[in-house]
């Protein structure tokens, strides 16, 4: 039976924009030792914006951007929606088929009866598409036409506002480890771990590299770990980690119903309240 003062507990995490989904994580989230968070949308906004068009020669900057905007018309990434919202033209629905979208990689599409690539460096190489290496840091969406590089769009996101906090509180409350795990490029990743004093980081994973490091962390029964994410493929990594985390407003479904706690206000910070009310229930219980 669940001690009576977990379900104050649960009722004034409530207060606070965290939903728990049982006194049992409340009570784990008295022992957390480390914490995983997914980059895009739980410690950045999620919400992209396009910085650059870089052309191959000869390559028109319009017929790119034009290109990767139809090719993302079918896709609800946030890398996507940035492209669209880059784009000024007219986008009919009628002209695509065989819609490929290839995890931790991009896109594959018929456009208008070609084969449309849109991705990172991992798709090109996977599909031996030679590309240019951007220059600047930024998630990278390079283009290919039947085989013909166009070149790539960069874009950014950005740090989101109480990520520091976040961060400094769970130092406060004594974590021991905070790492990032992501599947976008090494260079951004590296630029968020170390604005945010990150332990670690890992990039360039697929959703199931995701589970494999978190398997990795697992180490010892009594220190509780906590996975933090928002999309669709954090799914199978929420469920893995012994407290699942996920952000409530910005969140997939899939991803809310797979975790344990979720964060309804998709502030990062709010985390902290979650252990901080956990740590209080656990006071009052014992
Ligand atoms: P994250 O771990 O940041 O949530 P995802 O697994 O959603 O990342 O995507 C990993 C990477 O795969 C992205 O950074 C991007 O390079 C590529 N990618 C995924 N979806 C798309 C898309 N619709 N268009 C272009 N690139 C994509
Ligand atoms: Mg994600």
């Amino acid at each position: 039976s669940i001690p009576l003062g977990f379900f104050g507990g649960i009722g004034a995490a409530s207060k606070r924009g965290v939903l728990v989904k049982g006194g049992n994580y409340l009570e784990a989230l008295n022992s957390v030792k480390t914490v995983v968070m997914d980059k895009t949308g739980t410690l950045t906004e999620g919400t992209f914006k396009v910085t650059d068009v870089i052309s191959a020669e000869g390559i028109d900057q319009e017929e790119l951007l034009e290109i990767a905007a139809k090719a993302e018309s079918n896709s609800n990434h946030p890398i996507a929606k940035s492209i669209l919202e880059a784009y000024d033209g007219e986008i009919d629905n009628s002209q695509f088929s065989n819609y490929q979208e290839i995890a931790g990689h991009g896109l594959k599409v018929i456009v208008d009866d070609k084969e449309v690539l849109a991705g990172n460096h991992k798709l090109m190489e996977r599909e031996e598409i030679e590309y240019i290496m951007p220059d600047k840091a930024g998630t990278v969406v390079h283009v290919a036409v039947s085989n013909k590089y166009l070149g790539y769009i960069l874009i950014s996101d950005s740090i989101k506002g109480d990520a520091k906090e976040a961060i400094k509180g769970l130092r406060e409350l004594g974590i021991e480890q905070i790492v990032m795990l992501t599947g976008d490029n090494d260079r951004v990743a590296k630029s968020v771990a170390d604005n945010l004093g990150l332990d670690d980081y890992r990039a360039e994973l697929l959703p199931q590299d995701k589970v494999s490091e978190v398997e990795k962390l697992l180490t010892n029964e009594d220190d509780k770990l906590i996975f933090v994410g928002d999309g669709i493929n954090d799914a199978p990594v929420l469920a893995r980690a012994d407290i699942g985390v996920a952000m409530g407003g910005l969140g997939s479904d899939a991803a809310i119903e797979a975790a344990d706690v979720v964060l309804m206000k998709d502030k990062p910070s709010n985390l902290v309240d979650a252990i901080n009310v956990a740590k209080f229930t656990r006071s009052v219980v014992w």
